[in-house]
C-alpha cells in the first residue's frame, strides 16, 4: 500500500505492545468497562466485576464525543481521577479517549492507553500530538474511513516517533439501519496482511445491540483479532450514554468465557 512505510508488515514482523502487564499482539486482550465514567461507585463496581470475570483492562470515557451538545459530555478530570482509583483498586490498566490536543500530555498521567475515537481518526493535529509521546495509542477506525485512510493515520503517529499503536475496528456507516454500524471483519483480516500492528475489535459500537455482541465477538476471534473492547454497565438501563448496547457484568462474564475458549481452541488447532 502506497506511503505506508513504518506501519507496513514489510517494515517488521508482528509488534507486541505492552500496556502495563498486558501484551497486545501476543495475548488475546479483553478490555471492558462503561461507555462513560459516571461516578466513583459505578466505575469501581464495574471494574471489580469485569476484573473478577477475567478482563485484562478497564475502559471508561471521561471526555465524551456526543452527537448532541445537550447530552452528557463526561466528567473530565474528575472522571480520570475515578479511573485512576479504579486502576489502583482493581489492578487493571485503563484506557480513555482523548478529544483535544491540549489534553494529551497531562492525560498520560491518568491512563495507560490513550484512545483516539472514530470521530477523530483523521484529526491530524491530534495524531501528531499523540505521536510525540510514548504512551500507547488505541486508534479506532473512522466510521467513514477506508482501510488505507485508517492505516495512513497510524502512519502519522508512527512517523512522529510513537511506535505503540493498536488499531480498533469499530464498524463503518453503511445503508443498514438495523445495526448501529456495520462491523467490517474483513478489515481485521486485511490489516493482518498489511500491518504488523495489533488489531482489536469493538463489537459494542459496531452493532449497537447487546444481542449481537457475543456472536460478533466470537466472529472477531475467528477473523484473527488480537482482542476486544466491550462496554459493560452495572445498570445498563440507567447508563448516561449508550445504554442500549451495554452488557451487564453477568453477560460479560459469559462472553469472556466463550471468547477465551474459542481463542484457546484456535491456538491449539491452527
Ligand atoms: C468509545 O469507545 O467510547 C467511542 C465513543 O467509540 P467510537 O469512537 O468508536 O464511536
Ligand atoms: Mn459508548
Amino acid at each position: 500500500m502506497q506511503n505506508i512505510k513504518l506501519a507496513s508488515l514489510k517494515a517488521q514482523t508482528k509488534t507486541i505492545i505492552e500496556v502495563g502487564p498486558v501484551k497486545f499482539g501476543q495475548d488475546f486482550v479483553v478490555i471492558a468497562g462503561p461507555c462513560s465514567v459516571e461516578s466513583e461507585n459505578q466505575t469501581l463496581e464495574i471494574a471489580r466485576a469485569v476484573k473478577s470475570s477475567g478482563a485484562h483492562m478497564l475502559r471508561g470515557g471521561a471526555f465524551k464525543p456526543r452527537t448532541s451538545p445537550y447530552n452528557f459530555q463526561g466528567l473530565g478530570l474528575k472522571g480520570l481521577k475515578i479511573l485512576e482509583k479504579a486502576r489502583e483498586t482493581s489492578g487493571l490498566p485503563v484506557v480513555s479517549e482523548v478529544l483535544d490536543t491540549r489534553d494529551v500530555s497531562w492525560m498520560c498521567e491518568y491512563v495507560d492507553l490513550l484512545q483516539i475515537g472514530a470521530r477523530n481518526m483523521q484529526n491530524f493535529s491530534l495524531l501528531k500530538e499523540v505521536g510525540k509521546i510514548q504512551t500507547p495509542v488505541l486508534l479506532k477506525r473512522g466510521m467513514y474511513s477506508t482501510i488505507s485512510e485508517w492505516l495512513n493515520c497510524a502512519e502519522y503517529i508512527l512517523s512522529e516517533g510513537n511506535p505503540h499503536v493498536i488499531l480498533c475496528e469499530r464498524g463503518i456507516r453503511t445503508f443498514e439501519t438495523y445495526t448501529r454500524n456495520t462491523l467490517d471483519l474483513s478489515a481485521v483480516s486485511a490489516m493482518k496482511e498489511l500491518t504488523h500492528l495489533p488489531v482489536i475489535v469493538d463489537p459494542t459500537h459496531s452493532t449497537g445491540r447487546t444481542s449481537l455482541i457475543l456472536p460478533m465477538s466470537l466472529a472477531a476471534v475467528a477473523a484473527g483479532a488480537d482482542g476486544l473492547i466491550v462496554e459493560v454497565h452495572n445498570n445498563p438501563a440507567l447508563a448516561l450514554s449508550d445504554k442500549d448496547q451495554a452488557l451487564t457484568p453477568y453477560q460479560f462474564s459469559e462472553l469472556i468465557g466463550r471468547v477465551m475458549n474459542l481463542r484457546a481452541f484456535m491456538e491449539n488447532t491452527y
